[in-house]
């Protein structure tokens, strides 16, 4: 959606098209040196990161009942949100739960554009709330920060990068530490912090790259992972239409522009845009939004805010640039409900529903009894047959559960434990194994099926059906 007239010196309308914002036209990389954002947006934004960033921080160490609020084990596949404990074997509610995800956000996005990148994503919040800050706090202003880079090593250049240098590796350390702690959990991480370190050189290991990895983005690598590495930026661009709402300039009322004259015979015929280029310096991305929605807007608001402050100035009416959809700027209308949405929202209604369904109804305890392979059957002293079986019952709560596994069918079996098979741990897995022993009368050559009955505090739990296997000559004792 081209919405105004971006020319290079052959005319041609959308060169814009034909680079990134932060690439010069032969295909170096251009350093990019927003002007720090200020402005009601930018305030609300402010808030809306710290309080993400407290939560983020403070995920994997606050704890409901004992239990972490977040945690993504994924090395022993164990997760926890909001409390609530997910298993491997919950991999289909996880699954159906992850598509949910999916489909909310191209609702999301189909209505509400790149919101999520402005306002939500931990990439833009800790390059813009946190990172960028303190560039501003240590280098100074967009304009000295250019002149700073121009400028020979002097010592003062060489204190400003090294102390600037030093507290962007102090906070990716930091973030590296949660992003573990997410991982592993708390605990795991507060060992690595105290034992001494040739007893956790892995988890040493795996702080050290991630914190580079962390540097390296945020110091050097920047807004690129934005435009060239992630794959919503990519895929946003085939789910918004004219319909969809973003920051968006109004060509309608802008165009077209013209340097501000105090002369009013002067200002005749051109729109209220005075091409002071206050939006495009304080771009993060280093784009012109008055080109229209490209796919390197953050949806980050500082150019309605730059512009805001412009038309205050020179006493014209703010939101020349604002949330906006194309059709909202072209027709004055705006479009929320389309089939499109209306689909999205059905399909994610639906899978809300039978994911809160399978949630509500999945069972808390989940038993496997197997009868182990290999040894057929066996001959106790009082003349019965036994088969061996192991058994695993999986504990999703955060309590201890006594557990009783008891013989449906046939009755005359008996449960002989080989091992403590009463207690399950929280959040634990109770692995053990049994024999059982039937009368060799009524058993017949083969496989005869038998049942087992779990029971959780005494309370049923689950059903699992087996085998038990009898030599042919069954009835003859001493086979
Ligand atoms: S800040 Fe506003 S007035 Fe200035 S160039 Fe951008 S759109 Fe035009
Ligand atoms: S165009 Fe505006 S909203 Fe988009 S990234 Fe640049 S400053 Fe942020």
């Amino acid at each position: 959606m081209t919405t105004s007239k971006t020319t290079d010196n052959t005319g041609y309308k959308e060169a814009y098209r034909d680079h990134l914002g932060n690439v010069t036209q032969e295909g170096k990389r251009l350093k990019i040196h927003p002007q720090r954002p200020v402005g009601r947006h930018h305030s609300v934004r402010r808030i809306v990161s710290w309080v993400l960033l407290a939560i983020l921080f403070t995920g994997p160490f606050v704890e409901i009942g004992g239990h972490p609020l977040l945690l993504l084990n994924i090395l022993e596949r164990k997760f926890v949100l909001f409390g609530v404990p997910f298993w491997p074997q919950d991999l289909h509610l996880f699954l159906l739960a992850v598509l949910s995800l999916v489909v909310f956000i191209v609702l999301f996005t189909a209505v509400f554009g790149r919101i999520w990148c402005g306002w939500v994503c931990p990439q833009t919040i800790f390059m813009e709330m946190i990172f960028r800050k303190i560039e501003y706090w240590i280098e100074g202003d967009a304009a000295m920060q250019r002149r700073l880079d121009r400028e020979p090593w002097t010592q003062v250049k060489i204190l400003k990068k090294m102390l600037k240098h030093g507290v962007f590796f102090a906070i990716s350390f930091l973030i590296a530490n949660t992003f573990l702690a997410y991982i592993s959990g708390s605990g795991p991480l507060w060992q690595i912090i105290t034992d001494p370190p040739s007893e956790h050189l892995q988890g040493l290991f795996s702080i050290s790259i991630f914190s580079l990895v962390f540097y390296g983005v945020f110091a050097r690598f920047r807004e690129q992972a934005c435009i060239i590495v992630c794959p919503y930026g990519r895929w946003q661009s085939a789910m918004v239409n004219e319909d969809t709402i973003a920051v968006t300039y109004d060509y309608r009322r802008g165009e077209p522009r013209a340097k501000l004259k105090r002369a009013e015979h002067e200002t005749e015929g051109t729109g209220d845009c005075i091409d002071c280029g206050q939006c495009v310096q304080v771009c993060p991305t280093g784009i012109d939004i008055r080109n229209g929605i490209q796919l390197e807007c953050v949806n980050c608001t500082a150019c309605i805010d730059a512009c805001d402050a412009i038309m205050d100035k020179v006493e014209r009416p703010r939101g020349l640039i604002r949330y906006s959809s194309y059709r909202g700027i072209e027709e004055n209308r705006r479009k929320l409900l389309t089939p499109r949405v209306l689909a999205y929202a059905a399909v994610l209604v639906v899978l809300l529903g039978v994911v809160t369904y399978l949630f509500a109804t999945r069972d808390q305890l989940q038993a496997v009894i197997l009868r182990e392979p290999g040894k057929l059957h066996t001959d106790l002293a009082d003349g019965r047959l036994a088969n061996f079986y192991s058994v695993k019952i999986i504990n999703k709560t955060f309590a201890e559960v006594p557990v009783e596994i008891r013989v449906v069918e046939p009755a005359a079996a008996e449960i002989i434990p080989l091992g403590d098979l009463a207690q399950v741990p929280p959040q634990g897995m109770l692995v053990g194994r049994f024999l059982l022993a039937l009368p060799r009368e009524g058993l017949m050559p083969g496989r005869n099926p038998v049942g087992f009955a779990i029971y959780a505090d005494g309370r049923f739990v689950s059903a699992v059906e087996s085998a038990f296997l009898a030599p042919h000559n069954v009835q003859k004792k001493g086979s």
